[in-house]
């Protein structure tokens, strides 16, 4: 059994602890902060084996140099992106055995946030850093609303019970989002008032499963006759579903941010 601890850092990211039964050495993904994870591994009595890296972005790497000065671990990151403390750059449909921790992770590009964002998929869950989003997505810094969608499709042929580990907190205001795309989606609104429930106890609305996501996220949804017809609607033209309608709605979701 493998448990994920999610490490709050900065206002609303999560760095996440992975620890497979009680092993006591386990792996980060994501730590854009030392601080944190250097608690939580002190506090449990635990031991840096891996650290995992999405993407280039600082809320995601800024605390690596700091971890690998109290722990010489191998960092695991895009081979496409440039990332001085990587270690062991991977690329596509690499699997990753990290022994010391007894996980395995098979590796997926995942571009559109950024050019090279992979994500690592295993133990029936899914590490995406910002690209998949709960009831979101990530902003297209570097790549196109194709790229995007593609990576997102990827996504979404994972088995559905896939836990999904986002590296944010933005549930709440994403449904507030996919509720102007989809107003009357019976999940969505189920979804909303689970998700105003956790967060007014202030407890993560972190991970979601792909099964949820596929229900009420307006990303996941562009061949959805409901989708379609609000991105056109916005658009104030016919649209192919799919690509044109995922950069539609991106781009819908941008302005109002
Ligand atoms: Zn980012
Ligand atoms: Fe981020």
């Amino acid at each position: 059994m493998v448990h994920v601890i999610g490490l709050p850092a900065f206002s609303d990211n999560y760095i996440w602890m992975i620890q497979d039964a009680d092993n006591p050495r386990v792996v980060l993904v994501d730590p854009g902060d030392a601080a944190p994870a250097l608690a939580a591994l002190a506090h449990r009595n635990l031991e840096l084996a891996a650290i995992l890296i999405t993407h280039h972005h600082g809320d995601h790497t800024g605390g690596i140099t700091k971890l690998r000065g109290h722990y010489q671990v191998p960092v695991y990151g895009p081979a496409r992106e440039a990332i001085a403390q990587v270690t062991h750059p991977v690329v596509d449909g690499d699997i990753l055995h990290l022994g010391e921790a007894g996980l395995s992770f098979e590796v997926m590009d995942v571009p559109g946030h950024t050019r090279g964002h992979v994500a690592y998929w295993g133990h029936g869950s899914l590490f995406c850093g910002d690209t998949l989003f709960t009831a979101g997505c990530g902003r297209l810094f570097e790549g196109t609303p194709e790229q995007m969608y593609d990576s997102l499709r990827k996504i979404s042929r994972l088995d559905p019970a896939t836990r999904v580990y986002c590296a944010h907190e933005y549930t709440q205001d994403n449904i507030r989002f996919a509720k102007v795309v989809e107003p009357l989606n019976a999940a969505l609104l189920e979804r909303e008032r689970n998700t105003d429930v956790r967060r007014q106890r202030d407890e993560p609305t972190v991970p979601s499963t792909l099964a949820l996501e596929l229900q009420t996220n307006p990303f996941l949804r562009c061949e959805e006759s409901v989708v379609i017809a609000a991105a056109q609607a916005y658009a104030g033209h016919p649209l192919k579903p799919g690509a044109d309608v995922f950069a539609v709605v991106r781009h819908w979701k941008d302005t109002l941010d």
